[in-house]
């Protein structure tokens, strides 16, 4: 090696570049005393100050403990391990290392949040000589199998049924394993991963030559016994979100029919300040049908959900992030552990069964102290879900009707014609009571202004209501039929045509003529073009 190539080597960076003020109650990545190459990848990715589940953890992880976690997505969690690592694998070079043999290990329930950990390891490990990589189900084992053995792994990311694939192969070997971490063990448990979990863990150094931190976003009594058994004497640190919705999401309920549910998504899609929507359904059908649906319409989108192939998934994920569509339809699958940045809207199709999927489906925007919006539907079928998730988020929520500005132009329409009806229903009575004061008057009554339900006094900001479709199918007849005749007021006939302005909207209404004779006959007509598009 040159003396030249020794000096290019060296970071060109100096810790003076990487200011950050001291802050009582705040702990510094500066206070840490962690490796210059990962103080500048830290910079790099934006962090100044530790997470408290950082905060709690560090000190004891880098001073070599056993920690075990109870943290959520969201807390930070995944940069409090690969902190440790990163440390703990730079300050204890080795003199050879093999291929195929890892030195820190990171198990995550699903391929998305192993490619995640693997992806935020890369960015940490930046300014560093450290090599990451990745074995995940659902992708080529032999390409994977290729990228282990150009060259040697430090960091190792991996689902556990592609690693035992993996280590049945003699593809990989854990027996070098210094540091062993186990993500969202309570998940793990739920997936019935923990027969291979003991696998892998039985193939590392005893508890006693390796470091081991479990992180879970619960402590039931199983994680706990599982814990004591991977872990050695472990420190035990827990964090619970201070808030459990995310304060940046500016959250949304409307009270919707389900015939609602598809156009007002649509209109939401649409709207300019939507860039980047993220839509969330119960059910890989219902997912797959609103894609459809939504392609069909024009709009790009794209699915990610179980049925999806894994190199699929992926893909789709990535597209997202660069921006080259804008609608993710997803089911939970792609709610938890995956960072999308700039998510503009979260839509809650269907509301979710478990309520912290809530949280975690909001939670994919409002992030990097942006703002985002959630609009969550309830319809007649879901809204029964609403007291656990205000339960769980200790929070009431304030159910909406639908604002007129979201409503597509076939609800718009259906708005217009409902509001013309309310109105011509206020004006009978109100004549009718004109009518009363003249009579007892005894005088007949004054010419009173004929009644027109004026369709553009419709427009206003009142929440709009579910349409009422029987009284646009009012035949014109009964408005003429001799017996019953239409009470005075009543719309008689609604017509709604597309015009190259938005829809044409007809009402007829029945009117009674306020001359003496009780014969009212006169059909007023009013028509609004409805050019705002709602
Ligand atoms: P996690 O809980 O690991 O899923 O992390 C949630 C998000 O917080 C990720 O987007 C991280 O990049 C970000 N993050 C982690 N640590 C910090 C920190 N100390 N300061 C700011 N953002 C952080």
């Amino acid at each position: 090696m040159t003396k030249q190539n020794k000096r290019y080597r060296r970071p060109r960076w100096h810790i003076s570049q990487f200011k950050v003020e001291e802050v009582p109650g705040k702990v510094r990545f500066h206070d840490l005393f962690l490796p210059i190459a990962l103080m500048r990848a830290i910079q790099e990715v934006g962090y100044e100050y530790c997470s408290p589940i950082q905060a709690m953890t560090l000190p004891y992880a880098l001073a070599g403990h056993d920690c075990i976690g109870k943290a959520q997505t969201g807390t930070g969690k995944t940069a409090a391990f690969l902190i440790t690592a990163i440390t703990d694998l730079l300050e204890h070079r080795l003199e050879e290392q093999y291929v195929g043999e890892p030195r820190a290990l990171i198990l995550a329930p699903t391929r998305e949040l192993a490619l995640q950990i693997a992806e935020d390891a890369k960015a940490l490990t930046k300014y560093s000589r450290l090599k990451v990589a990745a074995v995940v189900g659902g992708m080529d084992f032999d390409k994977q199998k290729q990228q282990l053995h150009e060259q040697r792994t430090d960091i190792l990311v991996a689902t556990p049924g592609r690693l035992i694939d993996f280590m049945n192969r003699k593809a990989v070997f854990l027996d070098q394993i210094e540091m062993l971490i186990i993500d969202e063990a309570d998940r793990m448990l739920d997936m019935g991963f923990i027969p291979d979990i003991k696998t892998i863990v039985r193939a590392t150094p005893r508890t006693e030559n390796r470091q081991t931190l479990l992180f879970s976003a619960t402590f039931s009594q199983d994680i706990l016994n599982l814990a004591q058994r991977w872990t050695n004497d472990p420190v035990r640190v827990e964090v619970e979100p201070k808030v459990k919705t995310a304060e940046d999401v500016e959250q949304h309920v409307y009270l919707v029919s389900s015939e609602e549910k598809y156009p007002v998504l649509r209109r939401i899609v649409r709207q300019d300040e939507a860039d980047r929507v993220m839509v969330f359904a119960n059910r890989r059908d219902i997912v797959r049908d609103l894609a459809e649906n939504l392609k069909k319409d024009g709009i790009p989108c794209q699915v990610l959900s179980g049925d999806v192939p894994q190199n699929k998934r992926i893909r789709t994920l990535d597209g997202f992030k660069e921006g080259k569509f804008e609608v993710l339809v997803a089911t939970d699958v792609a709610g938890r552990g995956i960072h999308v940045d700039g998510v503009s809207h979260v839509i809650n199709f269907t509301l979710p069964e478990d309520p912290e999927d809530y949280v975690h489906r909001i939670g994919r925007t409002g992030r990097a102290g942006k703002k985002g919006v959630s609009i969550s539907f309830a319809c007649e079928d879901d809204s029964f879900q609403i007291p656990a998730i205000e339960e769980y988020i200790k929070r009431k929520i304030d159910l909406e009707q639908v604002p007129e500005h979201m409503l597509d132009d076939e609800s718009a329409a259906a708005m217009v014609v409902e509001k013309a009806a309310e109105k011509a229903a206020k004006a009978e009575a109100d004549q009718a009571a004109a009518a009363q004061t003249a009579a007892e008057a005894e005088q007949p009554s004054e010419t009173s202004e004929p009644v027109v339900a004026d369709a553009s006094e419709t427009e206003t900001s009142e929440p709009v209501k579910a349409v009422d479709n029987a009284a646009a199918e009012t035949p014109v007849e009964d408005a003429t039929a001799a017996e019953p005749e239409a009470p005075v007021g009543e719309v008689t006939a609604i017509d709604v045509a597309e015009s190259e302005d938005g829809p044409e909207i007809t009402v007829e209404v029945f009117v009674q003529e306020s001359d003496d004779t009780d014969e009212g006959t006169a059909d007023s007509e009013a028509t609004k073009t409805d050019s705002d598009k709602a």
